[in-house]
């Protein structure tokens, strides 16, 4: 089925509309040359140094060590990076794409407005046009965002469709994409979609991996017992864990929201609870409901509020190669005051997924072992809320 396989054992694969395929078998073939032209990737890595400031810092939690008493905890600062989390990795390599693709517009949808804001930065940047689909319910409860992305040029449309969230914002830009090939590309926010998203967006995001491998190596003359990092649709986590997929010693572990608790119904744990099936385009893991419908989800945590996640994890998963834990909004809110007080780090909700899983497996390790933690994003965006779920009313 289409241009080329682009599968993870049984998952991935290309579930588009006839309309759609030449389209992504044209992206396809661009991506694939410009993967290997030197001066593309010149390019993205000139643009991520001195606009994103890369590389990131593999910074030393010594208090947080000390404290938890087991592996010393490595934490990957992609909070500190524009734009304040690692989207910005993709959507830079994806409009550079774009770009070179002749195309004049980009779109993409977003949930609470991360990778809208990430997407509108890019295109402020490129001088392109820019689109954001975004659920009305989002919209509403985003009103910041919502004015930031339109503050860098973008238009923001609210989708009214479905349930007016993240999956429905999805389906409307796939929609748009489809009315308008000619001169837009979709940037898609996580390892999710047809091929070649799912590989595209990984090899974009694989820079959090080859620097941190690079870093631990320099700090410790060894590799980590564990990399550690929050799954939504799997960006993050897959860009830290490609590094390693070839050492057998290094534990890949990827934290899932569990919300208010895999029994609820209220989650969006997916390869915890989730099952086989196809949406938006791939084959991969689904909440669903009893008659085969995507669910609806929760998380505290915006970004991990997706009923899917990314096809290669389905692998990774399945094939034993990663491990996959799911963590409570709860513990998430533990870890986000902790780290604060810790190491004075305002880590975003997302990421304190993995924090409070670090947490955990630092003190089953030995004083000489290590473990990197992916610290996705600040937290500076959460504030407000998690006040809120302490039962605090703090104005935005
Ligand atoms: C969007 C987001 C995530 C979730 O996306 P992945 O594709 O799973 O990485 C995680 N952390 C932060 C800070 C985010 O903004």
């Amino acid at each position: 089925m289409g241009c080329s396989n682009g599968r993870f054992g049984e998952f991935g694969g290309q579930y588009v509309p006839e309309t759609l395929m030449s389209e992504i078998c044209r992206l396809e073939e661009a991506y694939l040359r410009l993967r290997g032209d030197p001066s593309f990737q010149a390019e993205l890595s000139a643009l991520l140094d001195s606009y994103a400031g890369r590389p990131s810092r593999l910074y030393f939690a010594e208090k947080m060590t000390r404290d938890l008493g087991g592996a010393k905890v490595y934490l990957k600062r992609e909070d500190l990076n524009h734009t304040g989390s690692h989207k910005i990795n993709n959507v830079l390599g994806q409009a550079l794409l774009a770009k070179r693709m002749g195309k004049k517009r980009l779109i993409a949808e977003t949930g609470a407005g991360q990778h809208g804001v990430a997407t509108a930065t890019a295109a402020a940047l490129m001088g392109m046009e820019c689109d954001i689909f975004m659920g009305r319910e989002d919209t509403e409860r985003q009103a910041l965002n919502v004015y930031r992305m339109r503050l860098l040029g973008a238009r923001v449309h609210s989708v009214t469709g479905g349930t007016m969230v993240l999956k429905d914002a999805v389906n409307e830009a796939m929609r748009e994409w489809t009315r308008r090939v000619d001169d837009t590309h979709y940037v898609i926010g996580t390892v999710m979609g047809p091929h070649p998203f799912p590989t595209m967006v990984r090899d974009f995001q694989s820079v959090i991996g080859r620097e941190a491998r690079e870093q631990i190596l320099k700090a410790e003359g060894s590799l980590p017992k564990a990399a550690i990092a929050c799954v939504g649709g799997g960006s993050n986590a897959i860009g830290l864990f490609s590094a390693f997929l070839g050492d057998e010693g290094v534990r890949l572990i990827g934290c899932e929201a569990a919300g208010r608790g895999l029994d609820t119904g209220m989650h969006a744990a997916t390869l915890s609870k989730g099952e086989v099936g196809v949406f938006h385009g791939m084959k991969s893991y689904f909440n669903q409901d009893g008659g085969g419908q995507i669910a609806q989800v929760y998380s505290i945590s915006a970004g991990l509020d997706y009923p899917g996640v990314g096809p290669e994890h389905a692998f990774l998963r399945d094939m034993g190669r990663a491990e996959y834990v799911a963590v409570t909004d709860e513990q998430a809110v533990s870890a986000f005051e902790y780290i604060a007080r810790t190491e004075g780090i305002v880590a975003a909700i997302e990421s304190s997924h993995a924090i409070a899983h670090a947490m955990e497996a630092a003190p089953m390790y030995d004083r000489e072992d290590s473990i990197v933690v992916c610290v996705s994003g600040r937290g500076d965006k959460d504030v407000a809320a998690i006040a809120r779920h302490r039962g605090e009313d703090v104005r935005e």
